[in-house]
């Protein structure tokens, strides 16, 4: 038997369940399927590998979501200055929260809690399916409407099909969609760490001509470090012992971070960048990974995701109230024009960065060594970076930036 709904998302990770919450209320048919099932939390657990820098958007998305008080009940890392330097012993340029007047720069937080959040913020609704663990079988997309057939034997038709199955989305695949994608010629080692001393309401990023390097304080003696490397030199590294790994961890980071004391966890992940060239058809839409993926040396993938989850729920919401069908192509195409040159000027600033700094061309060095310093000395620079790493609209004050991000 085939069920009709209003919405069938596939794939409920952070983005796909954070948006399947925020729409709950509203009343609408939701079905939310997710392959894998997330581990419940254990207080007593280690960190999780996978983490994300969540920025203030992000969080009062979330609070709309009605998840942030349960991420909040488990544990994050909140942090209210990040410090980016180049040497390895110098002072580096610090960022911090309280010139910009905020209270927090943003929260470290591991993804998993994030979703089983999203996923808690879901029960009590009885307009909710949660399909999990379950995948996809075959999606038949024809004139704007979709069958989604699933591994259980289950079938759905729906009026708006969301792909938020991240960077290899059947969803995407399935409506025709092309993607643009280039492979970064580095990869991220990623490790969580056990740290004594220091300062833990900071992040700290080192930019070297290798490639980036990371620490990200985690609740209670944690950091994960995230080191941005060459493919064979990452894995020459994995290759190492723990021993070893944590000396070249001890030798290469800087001299300032809290003493790095054991290694909990390792992994290693290649960096693509990705755009869907649309991120809609009519009764189809894409959103998070699913659309875009990005250098995460800024931490900024999941936000941006975020971000799209917060505006195609608003579109959603208000047509919804209108008696409007959602899936009808106007209304997402609504979506795609706020949210695709947003996600593409993100996506440029960031291989801006990766090259301008993870290089050793002399000219270059030059023209970051002085961004970093005037960035140290100059308040308006200086608060404009905080505000966009905060996600909140730039002030009028530097106009050329305002006009880049109109
Ligand atoms: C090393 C590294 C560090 C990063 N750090 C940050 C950071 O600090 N801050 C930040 O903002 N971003 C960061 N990112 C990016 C961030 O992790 C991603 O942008 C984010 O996870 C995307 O979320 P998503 O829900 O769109 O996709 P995903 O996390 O990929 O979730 C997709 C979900 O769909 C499910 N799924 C897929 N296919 C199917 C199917 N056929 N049937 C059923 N279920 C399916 C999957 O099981 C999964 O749960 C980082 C990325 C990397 C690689």
């Amino acid at each position: 038997m085939t069920k009709a709904i209003d919405l069938f998302i596939v794939g409920g990770g952070m983005i796909g369940s954070a948006l399947a919450a925020r729409l709950a209320p509203c009343g609408m048919q939701i079905a939310l399927l997710e392959r894998d099932p997330p581990a419940a939390f254990d207080p007593a657990s280690l960190p999780d590998l996978r983490v994300s820098a969540l920025s203030p958007a992000s969080i009062a998305f979330l609070e709309q979501a009605n998840a942030w008080p349960s991420i909040q009940t488990m544990r994050t890392a909140p942090f209210k200055r990040m410090q980016v330097w180049e040497k390895r012993q110098d002072q580096g340029t610090l960022f911090d929260a309280a010139e910009v007047d905020a209270t927090c720069l943003g929260h470290i937080v591991e993804n998993r809690l994030v979703q089983l959040a999203c996923l808690s913020a879901l029960e009590g609704h009885d307009n909710v399916t949660i399909l999990c663990p379950d995948e996809v079988s075959a999606i038949d997309y024809h004139n704007g409407h979709s069958t989604i057939r699933l591994k259980s034997g289950q079938q759905f038709t729906a009026n708006l099909l969301a792909g938020a199955d991240g960077a290899q989305s059947i969803v995407r695949r399935a409506a025709g969609i092309a993607l643009d994608s280039m492979q970064y010629p580095m990869h991220a080692l990623v490790a969580t760490v056990g740290i004594i001393g220091g300062e833990r309401d900071i992040t700290w990023q080192r930019f070297t001509p290798d490639g980036p390097q990371s620490l990200l304080p985690l609740p209670g003696d944690y950091a994960s470090l995230v080191w941005y490397h060459r493919p064979s030199e990452v894995r020459r590294l994995l290759a190492l012992d723990n021993e070893g790994l944590l000396d070249a961890f001890r030798t290469h980071f800087p001299a300032a971070l809290p003493q790095i004391t054991g290694l909990v966890q390792k992994g290693s992940f290649a960096l693509t960048r990705s755009h869907a060239n649309e991120y809609a058809r009519t009764g189809i839409v894409l959103i998070g990974d699913a659309a875009h993926t990005i250098h995460p040396l800024a931490g900024q993938g999941v936000n941006l995701g975020f971000q799209d989850a917060a505006v195609l729920s608003e579109v959603l919401l208000k047509a919804w109230q209108q008696g409007k069908t959602i899936g009808a192509l106007p209304l997402l195409k609504q979506y795609e024009r706020e949210r695709k040159l947003a996600n593409h000027l993100m996506q440029r600033a960031m291989d801006a960065f990766s090259y301008g700094f993870s290089n050793d061309i002399a000219p270059l060095r030059l023209l970051r060594n002085a961004g970093l310093k005037l960035a140290n000395h100059q308040g308006p620079l200086k608060r404009e970076v905080i505000r966009y790493a905060l996600g909140l609209p730039l002030s009028k004050t530097l106009p050329g930036i305002s006009r880049l991000r109109a």
